[in-house]
């Protein structure tokens, strides 16, 4: 009798229970070998949801992560629509976060870039240019704000143009290099650095070990990865070839586990509900696709064409795509916009939460935002005179030029990316309006002083030289 009875019900329990999950599924995340997602559901369009980052910083109650992922090219990551399984975890941020989808770096060199993008002005502002100029003490930097109204902030950094000794260190009460703890015989590292010995596991676990001893009070986190840069990989699980571009996508396939069992730990730690997290990088990398390899050469899409994701405290569902222009200037007043803290003056980012707000409503904002990337292609040799070259961007042009105009030598050109999405084709030719447009866009740029005034420099020891040398830079 029972068991006829339960046969009957067998189905209806098997429904309710499927009912159940879709019911579950619709409030939280269910990955293998990742946790479930404890943030609540939010709504950019919403004003409250984001009073609620304001009110959360005001209690007391909010972190800020700040992931610098060096040399990752927008175009290699799926999100952004590569063909490669590279980023799993990187995507999943953007699939219940904000993506930026482009955004340009203000230069193609580590110093010179991340000193726009804390500075959040354009690198002929910042007068950081050069291999030994210094970011100024007069600059206006975001850990210093950070740090006022009342976040601990830490830095884990393992690049040596970032090094406290070019000023990036402003506002940090901790600014660090992680210890090497080793890695597996089958890691690689096909373009070793100063950092040789260490590895982007070693800078995770320090930051690890921070939050375990002092997470409990607000913590502003910036972490620098380098291993993507260093083409560090695991020959065991590498999922892709062996040639150079290859090996760069194995780099980032490493690097993204790495960010994820990270993000596993903040998530189980309980930080998830609490902490804006950000990922960004300072330039991308080229592959011979206009006859440069590497970075720190040019200003061509290859290498300023970069991501910005953004994971909020709640869960967007589904994740928001902007599609309006943005730039590495525009992340700190965006994020201290979203805290309710007040943006660094005068200077040349802008806050991006309008854009995401009217993309959130399905009524993106136009696009009006210039961007600027800047190479100064002497930055080895303070002696010598700048020989720019500068890329402009607005709506869907880029002009790219690589020298002073009226030199012989000088390389100019005009992409429109709504007829050529590569740009690799040049149309100054065909557009002469548009080209001498952005051609005055440029020389007015050039023509701007440093916000501090006269930049101050440092002499470089020998070993630091040797340190600069090694991560593939020549300087004098
Ligand atoms: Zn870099």
């Amino acid at each position: 009798m029972s068991k006829k009875l339960s046969d009957k019900r067998w189905p209806w329990v098997v429904a309710s229970i499927a009912v159940f999950l879709m019911f579950l599924s619709a409030f939280v995340r269910i990955d293998l070998g990742a946790g479930v997602d404890p943030r609540p559901i939010g709504n950019l369009e919403k004003p409250d949801d984001l009073e609620r980052l304001v009110r959360m910083r005001k209690q007391g109650n909010l972190n800020v992560l700040f992931i610098l992922v060096d040399t990752l090219r927008a175009s290699r990551l799926g999100s952004y629509g590569y063909e490669r399984d590279t980023s799993p975890t990187m995507d999943r941020v953007a699939a219940h976060g904000v993506r930026f989808a482009r955004h340009m770096a203000q230069s193609s060199w580590t110093k010179c870039s991340m000193a726009s993008l804390w500075t959040g002005l354009n690198p002929a502002r910042t007068g950081v240019i050069k291999f030994d100029d210094v970011i100024s003490d007069d600059a206006l930097m975001p850990a210093e704000i950070l740090r006022d109204a009342g976040f601990q902030t830490v830095a884990i950094y393992r690049n040596g143009w970032v090094s406290p000794n070019f000023g990036f260190n402003q506002g940090f009460e901790v600014y660090t290099r992680p210890a090497p703890a080793g890695l597996p015989a089958s890691v690689r590292r096909e373009n070793p650095t100063i950092t040789g010995h260490s590895s982007d596991q070693d800078s995770v676990l320090t930051a690890e070990e921070f939050l375990r001893v002092r997470g409990h009070e607000p913590w502003f986190l910036y972490l620098h990865l380098m291993d993507v840069h260093e083409y560090v990989y695991d020959q065991d699980t590498a999922l892709f070839g062996s040639d150079i571009s290859d090996v760069y996508d194995n780099s980032i396939r490493w690097t993204d586990r790495i960010i994820g069992r990270f993000l596993d730990y903040v998530e189980a730690a309980g930080f998830a509900q609490n902490t804006i997290i950000v990922i960004a990088a300072d330039h991308g990398e080229a592959f011979l696709e206009r006859g440069y390899e590497g970075h720190a050469r040019n200003v061509y899409p290859e290498t300023t064409e970069v991501p910005l994701i953004i994971q909020l405290p709640f869960r967007l569902e589904p994740g928001l795509t902007v599609e309006t222009r943005s730039r590495n200037v525009d992340i700190w007043p965006t994020i201290l916009d979203l805290i309710g803290l007040d943006s660094m003056g005068q200077i040349d980012g802008r806050t991006l939460a309008p854009d995401m707000i009217a993309s959130a409503e399905g009524f993106p904002l136009d696009d009006d935002r210039t961007g600027i990337a800047f190479l100064d292609m002497r930055w080895g040799q303070q002696t010598e005179d700048r020989v720019p070259s500068v890329a402009v961007t607005e709506g869907s042009y880029r002009y790219v030029r690589q020298g002073a105009v009226g030199n012989a030598r000088a390389i100019e050109e005009l992409f429109d990316a709504a007829k050529d999405p590569a740009e690799l084709i040049d149309a100054s030719a065909k557009d002469v309006a548009q080209l001498e447009h952005m051609r005055r866009v440029a020389d007015d740029y050039l023509k701007l002083e440093p916000a501090w005034g006269v930049t101050p420099t440092r002499e470089l020891g020998e070993l630091e030289r040797n340190q600069l040398r090694a991560l593939g830079y020549s300087i004098p």
